[in-house]
């Protein structure tokens, strides 16, 4: 699974800001803030347990890259890093399986804490000892 015809990941290198061996990235169409960036494995990956020691370490090394540039540039304060395993989403715009990271400039109380952050403190509750024992045997 090294190209895939439909895949918008297998095809975006008209827009890589950078890329090293193994990895690129560029910026998200569509985006969350100006500076909302993709690492994106230059091979076609769906799950990231698949990816390889060499991948991820291009991949990370361009994590690395871009949140310090956003910072520099000052798009954000601070940056969120995150990988979105969700095969149950359907595949559309919103949707790739080609495995990306996004790089998400953020500072505080911005437009995506005012739209979709906002409560997500609420979200957290103390960890039940009953839960911890149980839902912990099920994830060692
Ligand atoms: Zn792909």
């Amino acid at each position: 699974m090294a190209h895939i015809a439909d895949c918008p990941f297998c095809d975006a290198r008209d827009r890589v800001l950078r890329e090293n061996e193994h990895a690129f990235v560029l910026l998200s169409n569509p985006r969350k803030v100006p500076g909302h960036a993709l690492v994106i494995p230059k091979r076609h990956v769906e799950e990231p347990w698949q990816l390889t020691a060499e991948e991820r370490r291009d991949i990370f090394e361009l994590l690395d890259y871009i949140s310090q540039k956003i910072l520099a540039a000052k798009l954000g304060e601070g940056v969120d890093v995150r990988q979105n395993y969700r095969p149950f989403l359907q595949k559309g715009k919103l949707s790739v399986r080609h495995i990306h990271y996004h790089a998400v400039p953020r500072t505080q109380d911005d437009y995506i804490y005012q739209v979709s952050e906002k409560y997500d403190t609420e979200l957290f509750a103390d960890l039940d000892p009953l839960e911890a024992k149980e839902v912990g045997k099920l994830l060692k």
